[in-house]
């Protein structure tokens, strides 16, 4: 057997039998999250397929460890590896402080232009969470990964280029709405159809081919109408326009309460459902961040906006007691680049105590095994990291919140979870 690259195919990921998969450790407790993850993900893999199919990881630098030894944050050669091989994985990267200097984990996003940011929000028996009843949250969040706020375009307190743009918006432009023109900073929001559609689409596609009750476009267009109100706007036309017969829109709901009143509005409402349609609505971000915590079974996948995203993806790993390991993925589905990456940062102050929960990199893990279609893999790690919690066998973050936990070290987390998988 070879070791070959995963490529696309006919708009498809073709995955050989021993795919080299780039890395990157993280700086931190990356490499003590980094050194627990591979030796599960190497015995969740061989478990599954007897040795007829392995990764061959292949170490590629970015942050601290990049700077020392090569002079460079983000060297060419980690992005070539990344774009050469497709699939890659990584731990947390630290942001350099200092003005201009861009966030790595930013800059790999535009770089290979993963316009989506998937991260998967569900409860895990055993972990502790600060609700009720965790369970109820069962959410896909699908963010828009290169647009928005994020872009990075902003414009410095009394700069010249400052001085610049503010006298087109207030001279050519005639905007009188800046209340402190001469003492502000600036920031631009671009958001785009095409960025909004490719984001939305997948969020559609996601539902569908899952089989998901709703698709909800979370966005600001009360305050923001034509960039988030315009994200909304796309999104049901999108809907309607490439998923007609698959999908039940809001909008289609009040098309029909004008035309024939509620009740045959909402008869038609259940048909869908009974059809098993998939419901598209909408809701204004800040109604939906107290949803989410009085009634999360509403909701199922989430397509919104960079900003948005980034707050609601953790206040929903909150609910469910996973902010420390919450799993991240960003995706360019036409291109098939994906990298996964722990949600969390490089938590420096316990870096190299072999203390941290390791949980985010390991679920990011089983994020890339079920994109490169290697589901028995990553079912083997969900049920053992699943096995090990609730058996009370955790990392310092979780055991703190628990009465009867043993605390584990990483490296012995990761002991416990090989040996679920060994015994299941
Ligand atoms: P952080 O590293 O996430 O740490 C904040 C706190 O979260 C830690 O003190 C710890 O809480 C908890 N935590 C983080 N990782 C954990 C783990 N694996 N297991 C258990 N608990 C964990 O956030 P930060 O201190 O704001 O950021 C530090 C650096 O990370 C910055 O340079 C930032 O730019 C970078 N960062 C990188 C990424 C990324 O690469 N994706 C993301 C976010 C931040 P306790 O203190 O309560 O134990």
């Amino acid at each position: 057997m070879i070791e070959v690259r995963i490529h696309m195919k006919d708009g498809r990921l073709v995955v050989p039998e021993i795919p080299v998969i780039p890395y990157i450790e993280g700086d931190g407790t990356g490499p003590d999250i980094w050194h627990a993850a591979v030796r599960v993900f190497d015995e969740a893999v061989y478990s599954a397929y007897r040795g007829k199919r392995r990764v061959s990881w292949k170490e590629v630098l970015a942050g601290e460890k990049a700077f020392k030894l090569t002079g460079s944050w983000l060297p060419d050669d980690t992005l070539v590896n990344f774009k050469n091989c497709l699939v890659g994985i990584k731990g947390p990267l630290t942001t350099p402080v200092g003005e201009g200097m861009r966030s790595l984990n930013v800059a790999l996003r535009q770089e290979l232009d993963l316009y989506t940011c998937y991260r998967p929000v569900r409860y895990l028996k055993g972990v502790p969470s600060p609700v009720r009843h965790p369970e109820n949250v069962n959410m896909h969040i699908f963010r828009e990964n290169t647009e928005d706020i994020y872009a990075g375009i902003e414009f410095p307190f009394r700069q010249p280029e400052t001085e610049r743009l503010k006298e087109f918006l207030t001279g050519e432009m005639g905007i009188r709405k800046i209340r402190f023109p001469e003492t502000s900073a600036y920031g631009i929001k671009p958001v785009s159809l095409e960025g909004s559609e490719r984001l939305i689409r997948q969020a559609i596609r996601f539902a569908v081919g899952r089989k998901l009750p709703s698709v909800t476009l979370v966005h600001k267009g009360n305050i923001m109408k034509y960039t988030e109100g315009a994200f909304m706007k796309w999104g049901y036309a999108l809907a309607s326009r490439e998923f007609a017969g698959k999908v039940f829109t809001w909008q289609d709901y009040k098309r029909t309460a004008d035309t024939f009143g509620e009740p045959a509005a909402g008869d038609a409402m259940k048909k869908a459902v009974l059809d098993g349609r998939v419901i598209i609505k909408d809701v204004i971000a800040d109604a939906f961040l107290q949803q989410i915590i009085i009634r999360p079974e509403e909701y199922s996948v989430i397509a919104t906006l960079n900003l948005n995203g980034d707050y609601i993806s953790d206040a929903l790993a909150a609910l469910v007691g996973g902010i420390g390991i919450a799993p991240g993925a960003n995706i360019n589905y036409e291109t098939g680049h994906a990298i996964f990456e722990a949600t969390h940062g490089t938590a420096p102050k316990y870096a190299g105590q072999d203390k941290v929960n390791p949980g985010s990199v390991i679920l990011s893990g089983v994020l890339m095994f079920e994109y490169m279609g290697w589901n028995e893999a990553a079912g083997i790690i969900s049920r053992a990291i699943e096995k090990t919690i609730l058996e009370g066998r955790v990392t310092y973050d979780f055991h703190r919140l628990m009465e009867n936990g043993s605390l584990l070290r990483t490296s012995e987390f990761a002991d416990a979870i090989i040996s679920n998988i060994q015994n299941p």
